[in-house]
């Protein structure tokens, strides 16, 4: 196959709509082009009057949709000579960033904050040779260390107040529009620093031909918008109940929740994730831990897709807005699936699986653990 059929990641294929300049080389490990899966099995157990997808985002290269930012945001640090990037990160920024940094040939520093974060996030920042800082505070604390630290050290930032992030995060609505030929009635996503609802917002109102002016990085030539759609999705944006500003309508001091990607009560995209809700008609809402448990289970259970804690928050919220009738029958409703589930095995092993059977290593003691199970 020659080079040019090969995908080669959302730069190469979205370039046109992306403000980045015509001859940047790209940082990429081949983002993007996540599948739009089909709930066949839940669609029925809901009575089949609605049509129901996840975009599985957990199948980008770091298994998480910061992949889609982080090929952007490093792409253009290092088009800007960067030699240094830093996040703040409740672990999947930090697993993407150290990832692209590595892929760059530049230094990826990042803070986490200590205990919270899932396993396997922690072994790929270190896997990618990042600079790991553990800090005795939460998220937000970490956030705000990094906003001043970058003003005096020699480091790009590269979590979602950096444009350059939405501008790749945006691609998944470009995905979701080509696959379906339209923009689904509605949209679910967790919500945490809410930068991904931001951005989703922002892909499908280029695509219905609308500029948001103060998402454009500054001093760029921007693209003209996309048309290809009429109609804009309500987004629906779901949280933790235990870490819910949106749901709260004010700033949260003390988040807790097992959805630790989602464990943010200072959202730095408070002000677009509000204008996102209030454009598209849709709303926020915020489920109890182990309604969100109980969600990831069941994905995994009924229809083979594995997702980590956070991510079931959307199927969460979808699952109970259909109950409620709030969705209305006949809506094509779309999940993102923000992250894998093998990213936290912790939490996989401890609140979601069958209990492990100890049977002896005979025939016929397996034999009968078959015919228990099956009778
Ligand atoms: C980052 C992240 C979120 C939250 O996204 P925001 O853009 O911060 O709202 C949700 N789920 C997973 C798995 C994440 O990594």
């Amino acid at each position: 196959m020659s080079d040019e059929q090969r995908y080669t990641g959302l730069i190469e294929r979205y370039r046109q709509w992306l403000p980045l300049a015509a001859t940047t080389r790209a940082i990429s490990l081949g983002e993007g082009a996540t599948p739009l899966i089909r709930l066949h099995n839940i669609e029925q157990d809901l009575g089949g009057e609605h049509v129901l997808y996840v975009k599985f985002e957990g199948l980008n290269p770091t298994g998480s949709f910061k992949d889609r930012g982080m090929t952007v945001a490093v792409t253009q640090a290092v088009a800007e000579g960067s030699r240094a990037i830093i996040c703040a990160s409740t672990g999947n920024t930090s697993a993407a960033a150290a990832a692209y940094a590595a892929r760059a040939g530049i230094t990826a520093f990042v803070i986490i904050p200590e205990g919270k974060i899932a396993l396997g996030k922690l072994a790929q920042a270190m896997a990618h040779g990042a600079v790991v800082m553990q800090i005795q505070g939460n998220f937000d604390l970490g956030m705000r260390l990094v906003r001043e630290v970058a003003e005096h050290a020699p480091v790009a930032i590269v979590n979602s107040i950096n444009p350059y992030r939405l501008q790749g995060q945006k691609t998944a609505a470009f995905e979701i529009v080509e696959a379906l030929g339209r923009a689904p009635d509605y949209h679910c996503l967790p919500v945490g620093n809410a930068g991904n609802i931001t951005a989703h917002w922002l892909g499908y109102s280029e695509l219905a031909g609308e500029q948001l002016p103060a998402l454009i990085p500054p001093g760029v030539d921007y693209p003209a918008p996309r048309r290809l759609i009429t109609k804009r999705p309500h987004m629906l944006g779901f949280q933790a109940a235990g870490s819910a500003p949106f749901v709260a309508r004010e700033m949260v001091d003390e988040p807790e929740t097992v959805a630790t990607a989602i464990r943010i009560g200072h959202p730095q995209s408070w002000q677009y994730a509000w204008s996102a809700q209030q454009e598209s008609e849709g709303w926020f809402g915020a489920f109890e831990d182990a309604q969100i448990l109980e969600t990831q289970r069941y994905l995994a259970a009924r229809e083979g897709v594995f997702c980590e804690p956070a991510s079931a928050a959307s199927l969460c919220g979808a699952l109970a807005e259909i109950r409620d009738g709030r969705i209305r029958p006949g809506s094509t409703v779309v999940c993102t699936l923000t992250g894998h589930g093998l990213k936290d095995p912790d939490i996989a092993i401890r609140e979601l699986s069958e209990p492990v059977l100890n049977v002896p290593a005979q025939l016929d003691a397996i034999a009968h653990a078959i015919q228990t199970r099956l009778a």
